[in-house]
C-alpha cells in the first residue's frame, strides 16, 4: 500500500509538524559530531517544511542511554550543527516531553525549528508506552517520519505517535529521505528490471536467513561472500579450516541450498586464506572452494571475483548487503572493493547498497557517489529485504 508523502501534505502554515529524524550520529571523545551525513540527509524535508511555514518539531534518539539522562548522549550538538547547515536558528529543548517543552512549542512561529532532547532518555520510548506517546503527540498536528534507520522498531516516536495522530484524523507522511528508501528498496522487491542480482556477505548466515529465503523467490541470482560462505561450504562437505563457521546452522545452510536448486546461487570457488584473521598474517590463495587445515578464510579469491563480476555486469537491478571479507583489514579488502567497483561500474543497473558495512565499503572504495542509492538503515533495510512491513512505515497514512 502506497504511503502518504510529505508532498501530499497541504496547508501546513502554522501547523505543528512532528518530524522523527535519524540523528544517531557518531561523536568523538570530545563529544563533537564526527560525521554529520545523517543530519544533512534530513535537510530536504526540513527545508520543505520551513518553506511551507510549518512549526517544525524534530525528535530523535542518540546512542543507547537506556532510559537514563546522560549528557554525553544529548542531542544539543545536533541542534548546533543543523543551525550551521541551514544558516538559521534551531532551538533546543532539553527534554522531549513536559511543561517546558509544551511552552516552547506553544511559543513557536511558522517556519521555526525546535529539536527535542534524546527520546531514549525515557525507557518508555523503546517500550512504545501509550502515555509517553500521548505526551509527544500532544504537541503535534501532523506527523512526518524521515528516520528510515529506526523504522523497523515499533517505538513511541515511530509507531505510537502516528497511531494516535491517525485516530485524531491527522495525516502521517513519509519525509523525502524515507520516501527515497521506500522507492529504491520497494522498487527492487516489487518490479525490478531483470536480471535482479543480490549480493550477500557479512559474518553470519543466521542474520540473513529470512533475507535469503525471501530473495530466493524474487532474485534471478544470489552471490554469497564473507564468513557466511563457509557455513554453506561446510554444509556441502568442503574444508573450512579455522574459518568463522556457524556449526549450529549447517542443516539450515543445507536446506537453503536445497531450496536454491535450479537457481543461480553462487558460492566462492576460491578464497584468500590467512594464518590468522589479523593484519600482518601470512596469506595465500586456495586452489578451489576448500580451505586448508590451520588456515582461515578472510576474503573471496580472484576466480570468485571474476565469476561474480560476470554476474554483476549483466544485472539490471543489484542489491548488496554485507562485505565479501574482513574488509576493515587492507590485505583482506580486495574482494569487497572489487565487488564495490563492479557494482558502481554497471551504469545500466539500478544499484542499491543496503546500509551498514556495505555502505562503509562503497565509501572506502571511493564509489559511493557512483551507485544509485545507499540505504541509511542497516537493520531496517535487511528487514525490508526480508519482505516484512516495517512498523514505522505501516504506521503512516495510506495514500
Ligand atoms: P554483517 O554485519 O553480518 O554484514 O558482517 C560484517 C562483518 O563481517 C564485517 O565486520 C566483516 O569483517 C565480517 N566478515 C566478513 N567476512 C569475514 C570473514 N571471512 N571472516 C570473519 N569475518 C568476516
Amino acid at each position: 500500500m502506497a504511503k502518504l508523502s510529505i508532498t501530499d501534505l497541504h496547508n501546513l502554515r502554522g501547523q505543528r509538524v512532528f518530524v522523527r529524524v535519524d540523528y544517531n550520529v557518531p561523536l568523538d571523545e570530545a563529544g563533537n559530531i564526527s560525521d554529520d551525513k545523517r543530519i544533512k540527509a534530513t535537510l530536504p524535508t526540513i527545508d520543505h517544511l520551513v518553506k511551507s511555514g510549518a512549526k517544525i518539531i524534530l525528535a530523535a534518539h542518540l546512542g543507547r542511554p537506556k532510559g537514563k539522562r546522560d549528557p554525553r548522549q544529548s542531542l544539543r550538538p545536533c541542534a548546533a550543527r543543523l543551525a550551521e547547515l541551514i544558516g538559521g536558528t534551531v532551538n533546543f529543548a532539553d527534554d522531549c516531553i513536559g511543561d517546558k517543552v509544551d511552552a516552547m512549542v506553544a511559543a513557536m512561529q511558522p517556519g521555526q525549528i525546535l529539536l527535542l532532547e534524546n527520546l531514549r532518555f525515557y525507557a518508555e520510548e523503546e517500550k512504545n508506552d501509550a502515555v509517553f506517546a500521548a505526551q509527544l503527540a500532544k504537541n503535534a498536528d501532523v506527523y512526518v517520519n524521515d528516520a528510515f534507520g529506526t523504522a523497523h522498531r515499533a517505538h513511541a516516536s515511530t509507531a505510537g505517535v502516528p497511531e494516535i495522530l491517525k485516530k485524531r484524523g491527522s495525516q502521517c507522511a513519509a519525509g523525502f529521505l524515507m520516501e527515497k528508501e521506500l522507492k529504491y528498496l520497494g522498487g527492487a522487491l516489487s518490479n525490478p528490471p531483470r536480471p535482479f542480482l543480490c549480493i550477500l556477505g557479512g559474518a553470519k548466515v543466521s542474520d540473513k536467513i529470512a533475507v535469503i529465503e525471501n530473495l530466493l523467490t524474487q532474485a534471478d541470482a544470489i552471490l554469497i561472500g564473507g564468513a557466511m560462505a563457509y557455513t554453506f561450504l561446510k554444509s556441502q562437505g568442503y574444508g573450512v579450516g579455522n574459518s568463522l563457521v556457524e556449526n549450529d546452522k549447517l542443516d539450515l545452510a543445507k536446506n537453503l541450498l536445497a531450496k536454491a536448486k535450479g537457481k543461480k546461487f553462487l558460492l566462492p570457488v576460491d578464497h584468500v586464506q590467512a594464518t590468522k584473521p589479523e593484519a600482518g598474517a601470512t596469506t595465500r590463495i586456495t586452489d578451489g572452494p576448500s580451505l586448508e587445515d590451520g588456515w582461515c578464510g578472510v576474503d573471496i579469491g580472484p576466480k570468485t571475483i571474476a565469476a561474480y563480476n560476470q554476474e554483476i555486469v549483466a544485472a539490471k537491478t543489484i542489491v548488496w548487503n554485507g562485505p565479501m571479507g574482513i574488509f576493515e583489514i587492507p590485505e583482506f579488502s580486495k574482494g569487497t572493493f572489487e565487488v564495490a567497483k563492479a557494482v558502481a561500474g554497471n551504469k545500466g543497473a539500478t544499484s542499491i547498497i543496503g546500509g551498514g558495512d556495505s555502505a562503509k565499503a562503497v565509501k572506502k572504495a571511493g564509489v559511493d557517489k557512483q551507485v544509485t542509492f545507499v540505504s541509511t538503515g542497516g537493520g531496517a533495510s535487511l528487514e525490508f529485504l526480508e519482505g516484512r512491513e516495517l512498523p514505522g512505515v505501516a504506521a503512516l497514512s495510506n495514500k
